[in-house]
């Protein structure tokens, strides 16, 4: 049996449902049918997905070379993951990583709306329960959604290092990862993450992640309004010849 170094592929998805031309980022909704065709076409490659917590385990050791891991992450928390996402992703078997943002939980995509974004309803500590308990993992996106890019240090610090204690305080279970908004990131944002804490962080860019990759800098596909499974299935074969 040959072995070899795995390669994970992180999806990035937003909102569940469809697009409504009004909102400012019309391209982070994805359909719920949309979105179980790609569940299938990656169950029909045999992607088994895992969870962020699983990936530096996974990625130390080679395995069979059919063997093929993935992770599903959504960036906000938006209920339309509960509504929407969890039951297509229990159908299949299939298990994802949720990044909220902590202060507002339970409320709405402020940092959107005052750029003139529809409302979209986030999560209440009720509802991120009942996914813990469906297996869903947790991780933070801040407090408020910034670019961390363009904070001073000390906000940049409160955001990263306040977030996770927000969460775990509220939530009673260990949040482990972060990331990091619109997927902008440097040196320092990496290092801030580190000292909070975190086991890890996602950002974005079309590679798949190995043994190599920075774990504050893990790569995320994007998945869009128009990313059908066919062009997925692209995007994820393109990634893998590329490494984070
Ligand atoms: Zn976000």
């Amino acid at each position: 049996m040959s072995l070899r170094w795995p390669k994970i592929p992180i999806l990035m998805y937003h909102r569940i449902g469809e697009r409504v031309a009004a909102s400012i980022v019309p391209d982070h909704y994805v359909s719920r049918e949309l979105f179980e065709r790609q569940l299938k076409m990656l169950r029909a490659l045999r992607y088994q997905t895992i969870h962020l917590s699983e990936i530096a385990e996974v990625l130390e050791r080679p395995c069979p070379a059919a063997r093929r891991y993935a992770v599903i992450s959504f960036d906000d928390g938006y209920r339309s993951f509960i509504s929407d996402a969890l039951p297509t992703l229990e159908k299949n078997r299939m298990t994802a990583s949720v990044f909220l943002v902590a202060d507002c939980i339970g409320s709405s995509n402020r940092w959107d709306e005052i750029k003139g974004d529809v409302s979209e309803p986030l999560m209440t500590v009720k509802e991120i329960q009942q996914c813990l308990k469906r297996g869903v993992e947790f991780g933070a996106h801040t407090l408020s959604h910034p670019d961390l890019r363009f904070c001073d240090t000390e906000r940049a610090r409160e955001e990263i290092f306040g977030s996770r204690r927000k969460l775990q305080e509220m939530l009673s279970c260990p949040i482990e990862w972060f990331s990091y908004p619109y997927g902008k990131q440097g040196l320092r944002e990496r290092t801030l993450v580190r000292e909070a804490g975190f086991a890890g962080a996602c950002a974005t860019g079309k590679s798949v992640n190995t043994r190599g990759t920075d774990p504050f800098a893990l790569a995320r596909i994007n998945v869009r309004a128009t990313t059908s499974s066919a062009y997925l299935f692209y995007k994820v074969i393109k990634a893998s010849r590329r490494y984070a």
